[in-house]
């Protein structure tokens, strides 16, 4: 078992880390606070090679591995929290379920100006009625000519107000094996997306109305039984929010060891409290953990999809392990942790939402349950 990156890994990451820092560190605070998703650090990074990592090269990617891609976003999220939003998206995100299923057509049609840094997609699976239990889903589709007729609505979806195309989650017939997904571009008749809310994350959503929205066979991507592909392809989102929350709440830590090296108190720096020592060794231990697991399930899927299983225990870990960093870190900082001003508190709000998002901390657990006892457990009650 090695524990080492390879050198062909270890320089990729030191390019992405000379790049963040010369090109992102200056700005991470302000970039924290604002809103809309940021263009300039989209076309940026395509110009260094950082969206499109695992897409194969004849689709116009890099035909990297999911580990390529892990090392990249830690990277950007260590120094700009803020814009590892972006190596999500271009890589983690409904992006990659798309390229993974979507036929050459579309690939043709869409991938461009995605992995350009001038387009970008986002995921719409939650519904008001179906949230953890995204099998309950409603929003339908009802077969008109060679088409289809789009009808319902979604809520929290992640960057419904500037996405171009939405990879959307809909019921063609009854149950799970009913469920596939089509893509619906912004500009398409019958779908509206409404007033945006924002997260206390500082994320902003709208919720997207569906109505009789025409969705033509060019725009199908998994038909009736696809949920199961749907979830796999997932679940590579689901480490592009582990590794972000575990780099976000590596990022919150290392401002705080910086901060208790310097600041003094009772004629002393901080870090010679034994107090705050253990709290740093204690975070430090659980931070490390979370990152094998993540090197694990990232190691094991290479160039495809990650195990279920690697990708449960991967995120309740880095979720737990980057909110407590992050939670630790607000209060080595005191007062100054809790201000706009350090990056801290962001760190601690965006660690917080993905303890929810892509399958909260609850679920997974009943995901590994269900692994420890070679058993399912329905969640609804008995009929
Ligand atoms: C920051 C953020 C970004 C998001 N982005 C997107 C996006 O891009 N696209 C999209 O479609 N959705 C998105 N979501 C929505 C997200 O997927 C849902 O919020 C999540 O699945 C939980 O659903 P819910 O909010 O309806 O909570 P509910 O399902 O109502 O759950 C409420 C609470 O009960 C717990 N719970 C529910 N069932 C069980 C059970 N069986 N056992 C134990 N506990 C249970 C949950 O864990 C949770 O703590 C986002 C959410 C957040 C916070």
């Amino acid at each position: 078992m090695d524990f080492q990156l390879t050198e062909e890994q270890r320089l990729f990451s030191d390019s992405v880390r000379r790049f963040a820092e010369k090109q992102l560190a200056q700005d991470a605070v302000k970039r924290a606070h604002q809103d809309g998703f940021p263009w300039d650090v989209a076309e940026m990074m395509a110009d260094m090679g950082l969206l499109g990592i695992t897409i194969p090269e004849k689709d116009g990617g890099l035909g990297g591995t999911l580990l390529d891609a892990i090392i990249a976003i830690q990277e950007v999220a260590l120094v700009c929290p803020r814009s590892a939003d972006v190596v999500q998206a271009g890589n983690f995100g409904a992006l990659r379920t798309f390229a993974q299923y979507a036929t050459e057509l579309q690939k043709s049609r869409f991938l461009p100006e995605l992995l350009a840094g001038k387009a970008v997609m986002s995921v719409a699976m939650t519904e008001p009625d179906a949230g953890s239990a995204v099998t309950e889903l409603k929003t339908r589709a009802v077969p008109d000519g060679d088409g289809f007729r789009v009808s319902g609505s979604k809520i929290f979806t992640t960057h419904s107000s500037e996405a171009n195309l939405f990879l959307v989650y809909v019921r063609f017939g009854p149950g799970t094996g009913g469920i596939g997904s089509v893509l619906v571009e912004r500009e398409s008749e019958g779908f509206q997306i409404g007033t945006p809310s924002r997260f206390m994350n500082g994320e902003t959503w709208s919720q997207l109305y569906f109505d009789n929205c025409y969705v033509g066979p060019k725009n199908i991507l998994l038909p009736e039984g696809g949920f199961k592909k749907q979830i796999s392809g997932f679940n590579v989102e689901r480490l592009g929010n582990s590794a972000r929350a575990l780099a976000v709440g590596r990022c919150a830590f290392n401002i705080a060891r910086e901060h208790a090296l310097t600041r003094k108190q009772f004629g002393r720096p901080l870090c010679e409290f034994q107090g705050l020592q253990w709290k740093f060794a204690e975070v430090a231990v659980r931070l490390e953990a979370a990152q094998l697991l993540l090197y694990r399930a990232a190691v094991n899927a290479g160039l495809g999809l990650p195990d279920g299983y690697d990708t449960a225990v991967a995120k309740l870990a880095c979720n737990q392990a980057g909110f407590d960093a992050a939670n630790e870190a607000v209060q080595i900082l005191g007062g100054l942790g809790f201000s706009e001003e350090c990056l801290v508190e962001y760190c601690l709000r965006r660690t917080r939402g993905w303890m929810i998002a892509g399958g909260s901390v609850e679920i997974l657990k009943n995901r590994i349950a269900e692994a420890i006892f070679e058993r399912r457990f329905d969640q609804r009650p008995p009929r």
